[in-house]
């Protein structure tokens, strides 16, 4: 008999229960990758993240061929390229990861039912994208956990299954034909510093990562200068790492550290779980708070400045321009950003999730735009009105000034007491400087936010 593993955001060949399963007792297996025309049509092809795609699959592609195998590409709708592969293959069953999304979840119905009207089964793996299925862990009344602490507790008691190795060997059946695989030079408009793509660099960076980072992320990680997290959430978002794996290795380093980190892995897997129950949260609030933001026309100016890192709030500028410059943003940073747009500009949190999907490398339906919301106060948070004064989070998590002066170089001669308050210069120091004026102020946001919300 014949197989088919269909690649989807997993894209690595340790620790794969579908490619495990496919090759397990069948005469030849097909490694499939569908590049799905309505993922692109939905507006999720951005160049950084088609870039470091393109790199994982001619890792996979690599890594398959020094096991005798080879990845077969395939571009159009899902359901039908499968099915194809299927019958060319003669191929009697399929194997894949699930997913949460609400496209993800449609699309696996229609792939069941269009195989079984071939007679070709549909098996679909759990804790392949997760360390924890969705579902797994539910609290008594409801099918997930709106809050994350709890949702942690049982995360955690939770017997995580084993991790796998990569395969020997994999047999390909003559006969199927790929496309030709992409590459990067075909792409324009990539972020100057935008990270390498693929299972190898991802489990390279992980060794490294777990020797010489981990230790200390319980006390760094929020440093914006230090640059002191781990640097995979694009290896996560495209599978090249697996989470199971991760969370067995954190474990084995022990320590503050190690736990800290694999806590941010709980987080992934809570908004995947809250995805998962409730799709439509992508794009519609989770919670609904009465929000009327303000109308796009009329914050245009602001939503410009925002983008493009001129906000004149320094830390806001550094983090905006770190996103265009790397195609990736510290955690410290995307929460001040969220923030900032969508209560101190009071602008829809849709606007800001649509622009980090934009150029993020790890730009993920899930965790984007569940952040997004959590910061918006449209999602999780359990105090979904408390606003990040930009100012207080610059001198906290950017004391010296080092990030700022990093990514705003307007700013670099600006002595370390004003670097985050350029406004308080002297009206010839500031106009030198070239930096603009803050957009709104503080308390004025302030207001409008608390206006809106009401108490
Ligand atoms: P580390 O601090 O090393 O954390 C390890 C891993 O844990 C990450 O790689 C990530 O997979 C996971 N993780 C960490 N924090 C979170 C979190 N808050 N929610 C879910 N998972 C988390 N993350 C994305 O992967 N894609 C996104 O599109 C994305 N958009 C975001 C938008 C906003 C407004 C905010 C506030 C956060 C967003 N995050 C997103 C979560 C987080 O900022 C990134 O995962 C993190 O900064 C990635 O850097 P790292 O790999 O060095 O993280």
């Amino acid at each position: 008999s014949v197989s088919v593993v269909l690649f989807t955001s997993d894209l690595r060949l340790h620790d794969h229960p579908p490619l495990r399963a496919a090759l397990d007792g069948t005469d030849g297996t097909v490694p499939l990758f569908v590049r799905d025309t309505a993922v692109d049509a939905a507006g999720f092809a951005a160049p950084n993240r088609l870039a470091f795609l393109a790199d994982c699959l001619r890792d996979l592609d690599a890594g398959l061929r020094e096991r005798g195998g080879r990845l077969v590409l395939r571009r159009g709708d899902l359901v039908e390229q499968v099915c194809r592969v299927v019958t060319e293959a003669d191929a009697d069953e399929v194997h894949m990861a699930s997913d949460v999304s609400a496209h993800a979840q449609r699309r696996e119905e229609r792939l069941r039912r269009a195989l079984e009207a071939e007679g070709v089964r549909l098996h679909v793996h759990d804790t392949v994208t997760t360390a924890v299925a969705p579902g797994a862990v539910t609290p008594a009344s409801s099918d997930h956990f709106a809050v994350f602490t709890p949702y942690l507790r049982r995360w955690a008691d939770h017997r995580m299954r084993d991790p796998l190795g990569a395969p020997r060997t994999v047999r390909v059946p003559d006969g199927v034909g790929s496309e030709p695989l992409p590459g990067r030079s075909t792409l324009s408009g990539l972020s100057e510093g935008l990270a390498t793509g693929g299972e190898k660099e991802g489990r390279r960076r992980l060794t490294a990562w777990l020797r010489d980072g981990v230790a200390a992320y319980a006390d760094r990680h929020d440093d914006l200068a230090g640059d002191a997290t781990s640097r995979l959430s694009p290896h996560l978002h495209f599978g090249t790492l697996s989470p199971v794996e991760l969370v067995h290795r954190a474990r084995r380093a022990g320590g503050a550290g190690a736990e800290a980190f694999v806590r941010q892995l709980a987080w992934r897997d809570f908004h995947r779980q809250v995805l998962a129950a409730r799709p439509a949260a992508a794009t519609a609030d989770y919670r609904t708070r009465g929000d009327r933001w303000r109308p796009d026309r009329e914050a245009e100016r602001d939503i410009a400045a925002w983008r493009e890192g001129r906000t004149g709030y320094p830390i806001v500028d550094a983090a905006m321009r770190q996103l265009r410059h790397e195609g990736w943003m510290h955690n410290r940073g995307r929460l001040l950003t969220a923030s900032f747009l969508a209560k101190t500009l009071y602008v829809d949190w849709r606007v800001g999730a649509r622009h980090f999907l934009d150029l993020l490398v790890d730009g993920d339906l899930t965790n984007n735009q569940l952040n997004w919301q959590w910061m918006a106060g449209t999602g999780t948070d359990t105090r979904p009105n408390r606003v990040l004064n930009p100012v207080l989070q610059a001198k906290r998590y950017d004391p010296e000034g080092r990030y700022v002066r990093r990514w705003v170089p307007e700013l670099a001669e600006v002595p370390r007491a004003m670097v985050h308050e350029p406004w308080r210069l002297g009206d010839d120091d500031r106009g030198a400087l070239g930096y603009p004026a803050p957009v709104v102020e503080l308390a004025e946001g302030l207001d409008r936010f608390k206006r809106a919300r009401g108490p």
